[in-house]
């Protein structure tokens, strides 16, 4: 789905006022009351508690805190996989909880990059068929797609291993290959559950490093959650998460 396609749901009244002759630039991602509850009666609990959120295109904001505070939820409700129980995300300015079934599938295939913390790459396929799925997901055709899927590879700098199967990639070229696949629909907001958990300190940096330096672009806002301190340096801003509510922002330190 194209921006202009999607369905414009927010009041026209909460869009800032922009001089004239500039065009309305929504922030990439905004969550407003966004709740979750797991659970029923007594086990009932607020995984996520009306979190209000921000993120700018051109932005890499790190979201942080304990194990259990509800970050990968979170993520879950703002990528469109996991519907809220209350409150809604706005991306580019469309509601995307009002989509219909479709549109939200072509939401998570087109304007959303998600890359997993333990890479979820298929072991039977190629490092280049895991790259050039979502292209087949979208019909294009195979010869096409694995001809995209190779010169995104190139980009993350891996169109030597292009053969392999990701298991015989170290897990820093897994992530690379998980990073592709989820860059390569061209996708306004990239999503990275905790990318440096599974990797050692040296190798995660250099991950980090590489997507600020390589995959942020003007027109783009990622989205890192992390508990690892080590990345710090290179968020643009710091969220903080403390049981399902945000605590607190900072300015990254770089
Ligand atoms: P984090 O990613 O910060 O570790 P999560 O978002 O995974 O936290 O989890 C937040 C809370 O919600 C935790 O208490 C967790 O046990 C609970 N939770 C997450 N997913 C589910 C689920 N599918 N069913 C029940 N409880 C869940
Ligand atoms: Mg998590």
């Amino acid at each position: 789905m194209r921006r202009s396609e999607l369905p414009m749901n927010k009041p026209t009244a909460t869009v800032p006022a922009v001089p004239i002759n500039q065009s309305v630039r929504h922030p990439a991602l905004e969550a407003r009351g966004l709740t979750k509850f797991f659970g029923e009666g007594q086990a009932k609990m607020t995984a996520v508690d009306q979190v209000e959120f921000v993120a700018h295109f051109g932005e890499m904001v790190f979201i942080v805190g304990p194990s259990g505070s509800g970050k990968t939820t979170f993520l879950s409700m703002v990528s469109g996989i996991l519907r809220p129980d209350a409150g809604t995300v706005f991306v580019n300015g469309a509601n995307i909880w009002n989509f219909e079934a479709n549109a939200l599938a072509n939401f998570r295939l087109n304007t959303i990059g998600f890359v997993f913390q333990d890479y979820h790459l298929f072991p039977r396929l190629t490092t280049v068929e895991n790259v050039a799925i979502p292209l087949i997901l979208k019909e294009k055709d195979w010869d096409t797609s694995l001809a995209e899927a190779k010169k995104i590879l190139t980009v993350v700098g891996l169109e030597n291993r292009a053969e392999v199967p990701p298991y015989k990639l170290s897990g820093g070229e897994q992530q690379r290959v998980a990073i592709a696949r989820a860059i390569i629909g061209n996708p306004d907001i990239l999503v990275l559950d905790e990318p440096t958990a599974s990797l050692d300190g040296d190798t995660g940096r250099m991950i980090i490093s590489f997507v600020k330096k390589e995959i942020l672009t003007a027109n783009r806002c990622i989205l890192i959650v992390t508990h690892d301190a080590r990345i710090n340096e290179f968020a643009d801003r710091i969220v903080h998460m403390e049981n399902g509510r945000i605590t607190g922002f900072d300015k990254g330190t770089e």
